[in-house]
């Protein structure tokens, strides 16, 4: 069975979904969208994928590569969890 390949928003490396976690922005009632990580891949919305690693996560960030990905164009809280 082969997975869908996904690219990791952080190193750019690429993986099978099943090895990357999922991310999604969600809107809260107030305050900007937040990423969240989408553990069980239902979440809707477009997503982006990226490595467990903290230095992904670091990396995405530094690039703004959540924002980018996930279209959003204004603030976003990108602490996740
Ligand atoms: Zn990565």
């Amino acid at each position: 069975m082969s997975e869908p390949v996904r690219t990791c928003i952080g190193c750019r490396g690429r993986a099978s979904a099943g090895e990357l976690i999922r991310v999604v922005a969600v809107s809260g009632p107030d305050g900007p969208p937040r990423v969240v990580v989408d553990d069980r891949h239902r979440l809707p919305g477009r997503g982006a994928w990226l490595h467990a690693d903290p230095r992904c996560r670091e990396s995405a960030r530094k690039k703004n590569a959540f924002r980018r990905a996930l279209r959003i164009s204004g603030a976003l809280e990108e602490s996740l969890g």
